[in-house]
């Protein structure tokens, strides 16, 4: 909700060329959710290793080689696993393997779905259900980011390596975060993953009041490690399943909090207002 109306605070502010670009790609409810007209869809195939234990001696070198650390391996089993998740389809570790133990198989990944949107540029990542290999899939929808646009990007939740590949080619992150009993593990997360991609980021407090306790203790904990807080949105309400919300994803309720956002962003960060006139291209 939140990149729909930063996309639409975009658009009202003049920027003839922005696009809305949808990471969360085991979640892809923008399409269904905003009137895209002009839909294409592009399937994306990429290469898994795949360890053929015939050939497979339980040597564990392909482990070292993999820097995604998506191969485990346990000498006492002995057994080697590949995660998926976290697999970027290098091909390291079929070329570290001198048995020959790993082969590279090509595979659906999903799909890229692009088309219009009130006369800008709408790109969505759909994973397939029966696939967890992310990364390709986020790696083909960084390519397709045009790079003469303010590129606005969904992400799903969570830190982890697919996302902050994605991230690392931003030029802003929006991090947001709500009220839940692990919180403090989830900032903590996010700030660890702002200082790894060194980009500008701040936080975002959703569905809260800015007085109430849990913003007053997200704040102190933010000032004690210099993350700036951007916004801080109030509870709508459960906006997902309000069929007239999603139809025209820009109520007025949503609007005052994005655009102070916006602002916010804008005012305290003089290289972004100059980046917006110059090179600025991601968001
Ligand atoms: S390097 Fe080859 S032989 Fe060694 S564990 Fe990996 S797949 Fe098996
Ligand atoms: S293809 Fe690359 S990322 Fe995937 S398991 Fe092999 S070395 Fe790791």
């Amino acid at each position: 909700m939140i990149s729909q109306n930063l996309f639409r605070e975009a658009v009202q502010r003049g920027y003839t060329n922005v696009q809305l670009a949808g990471f969360d790609i085991e979640k892809p409810d923008l399409i269904d959710m905003l009137e895209v007209e002009s839909l294409t869809s592009e399937e994306i195939f990429a290469n898994q290793p795949v360890v053929e234990f015939s050939k497979c001696r339980f040597c564990g070198v392909c482990s070292g080689y993999c820097v995604n650390k998506a191969i485990q391996f346990n000498r006492f089993v002995p057994s080697v696993t590949l995660i998926v998740a976290r697999c970027c389809a290098c091909g390291n570790c079929q070329k570290a393997c001198n048995r020959n133990g790993i082969q590279m198989k090509e595979k659906y990944v999903g799909k890229i779905v692009q088309g219009n949107l009130v006369q800008h540029h709408l790109i969505a990542g759909e994973l397939d259900p029966e696939s967890e290999f992310q990364v390709p899939l986020i790696k083909a929808l960084l390519e397709r980011l045009s790079p003469e646009s303010i590129c606005i990007c969904d992400f799903g939740p969570g830190t982890d390596l697919p996302v902050s590949l994605a991230l690392e080619q931003m030029d802003v992150a929006i991090f947001v975060l709500q009220n839940t009993p692990d919180w403090e593990q989830h900032l903590k997360a996010m700030i660890t993953l702002t200082e790894k991609c060194n980009i500008l980021s701040g936080l975002v407090i959703n569905k809260s009041e800015e007085n109430s306790s849990f913003s007053v203790e997200v704040s102190e904990y933010c000032n004690l490690n210099s993350f700036p807080i951007w916004g801080v949105i109030p509870d709508f309400g459960d906006l997902e399943n309000n069929k007239d919300f999603d139809n025209t994803f820009n109520p007025e309720v949503a609007t005052l909090p994005v655009s102070k956002i916006w602002n916010s962003i804008t005012q305290s960060h003089p290289i972004l207002q100059l980046a917006y006139n110059e090179t600025f291209t991601q968001y």
